[in-house]
């Protein structure tokens, strides 16, 4: 290698990120290099992605849900009867009654 060589700036690119605290991250890479879907924020650790309005893990601007909603959303009333009375059954076999 040439020593005026080493001194050629490779070609670069700019690219941002943003974590869910609205934190920016510019980094700079290599041009031919694709850049990574997440970047970890230099500020507070949490992954950064290349979309601004939607960073990883941004809580939903949906209503807070227990986790018995998300239990009642997977199964029906009748299903979740069902299983209750398996349950008991299985509990009153093992009672002897
Ligand atoms: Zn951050």
């Amino acid at each position: 290698m040439r020593p005026d060589e080493r001194h050629q700036p490779a070609p670069r690119q700019d690219v941002s990120y943003w974590c869910r605290n609205d934190h920016r991250v510019d980094i700079r890479i290599a041009a031919d290099v694709e850049p990574p879907a997440l970047w970890d924020c230099p500020r507070c650790g949490l992954p950064a992605g290349r979309d601004a309005q939607n960073p990883p893990g941004r809580v939903r601007a949906e209503p807070y849900k227990s986790h018995l909603a998300y239990v009642k959303e997977r199964r029906t009333a009748e299903e979740g009867e069902a299983l209750l009375a398996e349950a008991l059954a299985a509990l009153r076999r093992r009672r002897g009654e």
